[in-house]
């Protein structure tokens, strides 16, 4: 059974914001569109979510859930949405309201104006720290400085795509996912719609700065071999740089003068040391992903479902496992 749109929503311990997103939601897209679903994935939230989800499911026929056997990560929850979303259009957003559901019409109209994606680019963000907006602002645009794929700037996964999109999208089997880059990666026409990003309804940030330190490298190391050929450059420089030196130590060793040379022994030593190991380090964020790709683990598990769960092969070949069986 399809619907001409669907919305996706990631949802890690957001008890709080729930019931105001659907309320919100319900009011845009009741008349924007004749059907509709509202896809809530539980990333494996340990406060009352799930039991908002099922509560939701059961009052609104429009609203369905799944339910992660743990918390997978942001990104594989849009795997997953994407998976098992029925939409001629999917929209992906956050629960936190960060992303207001109001410029779904927008993204809509651009859609059947003929274009595939339609992303929604930050002209504000209100509510967030400093730190965050300054570290974000420098990742993307480094990022878009050393990858090939052109990455929209100031641009979250707030976005709709249409089922081709959708379709090509859910081919890509990799493990470490940059869900912005993917998206751009897939090409067809894709354009954006300016908004300002909204401070978080309730709650905190489900992105301490270790998931974000995660979320930077995995974007980098999946979108370009830069870093790895710093190493060459470094080399060469360095090499450069002890020619001349060994040139300027035989002159001298020549014309007479030698000293005990500790000083610039350890300095060579200590900076070779730093160099080598930062570049070994480097080689093993590279390794340890062609390791997990090699594994060929499924992107998530499926613990639970709510709502009208997917027909039988209606959903071949995804990223996951549905690990329920309806009774
Ligand atoms: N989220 C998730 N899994 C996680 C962390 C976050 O599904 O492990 C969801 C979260 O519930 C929210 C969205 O991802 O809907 C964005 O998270 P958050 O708002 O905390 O990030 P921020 O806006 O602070 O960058
Ligand atoms: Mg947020």
């Amino acid at each position: 059974m399809k619907v001409d749109l669907s919305v996706v929503v990631p949802v890690f311990n957001e008890e709080e914001n729930l019931p105001e997103l659907h309320r919100r939601l319900s009011q845009v897209l009741a008349g924007l569109v004749p059907s509709w679903e509202v896809l809530f994935v539980d990333d494996g939230s340990r406060d009352r979510s799930w039991e908002i989800i099922r509560q939701l499911a059961e009052q609104d026929p429009h609203v369905r859930g799944l339910r992660f056997s743990r918390n997978f990560g942001h990104q594989m929850a849009f795997a997953a949405g994407l998976d098992h979303a029925r939409g001629e259009a999917v929209v992906i957003m956050d629960a936190d309201l960060q992303d207001p559901p109001e410029l779904i019409p927008q993204l809509l109209a651009k859609h059947r104006e003929g274009f595939e994606v339609v992303y929604a680019v930050r002209t504000a963000r209100h509510g967030e720290s400093l730190f965050k907006k300054l570290t974000a602002s420098l990742f993307y645009r480094l990022l878009v400085r050393i990858t090939a794929v052109h990455i929209p700037l100031d641009t979250g996964d707030f976005r709709l795509m249409g089922r081709r999109a959708v379709e090509a999208f859910r081919r890509l089997p990799e493990r470490h996912r940059f869900t912005r880059g993917l998206v751009a990666w897939l090409g067809f026409r894709q354009t954006g719609v300016p908004y300002e990003r909204a401070p978080r309804y309730k709650g905190s940030t489900k992105y301490p700065l270790r998931k974000m330190v995660r979320f930077a490298l995995d974007a980098i190391t999946s979108f370009s071999h830069v870093p790895l050929q710093v190493a060459t450059w470094l080399g060469f420089l360095v090499s450069a740089f002890a020619f001349v030196y060994i040139l300027v130590v035989l002159a001298l060793k020549f014309a007479g003068v030698s000293w005990p040379g500790y000083t610039s022994l350890m300095a060579a030593i200590l900076f070779l040391g730093g160099v080598q190991l930062t570049m070994v380090g480097l080689l093993g964020e590279y390794v340890g992903r062609i390791y997990d790709e090699v594994k060929q683990r499924p992107l998530y598990l499926v613990a639970e479902v709510a709502g009208t769960l997917p027909e039988a092969g209606e959903f071949p070949a995804g990223h996951g496992q549905l690990e329920v069986h309806p009774s």
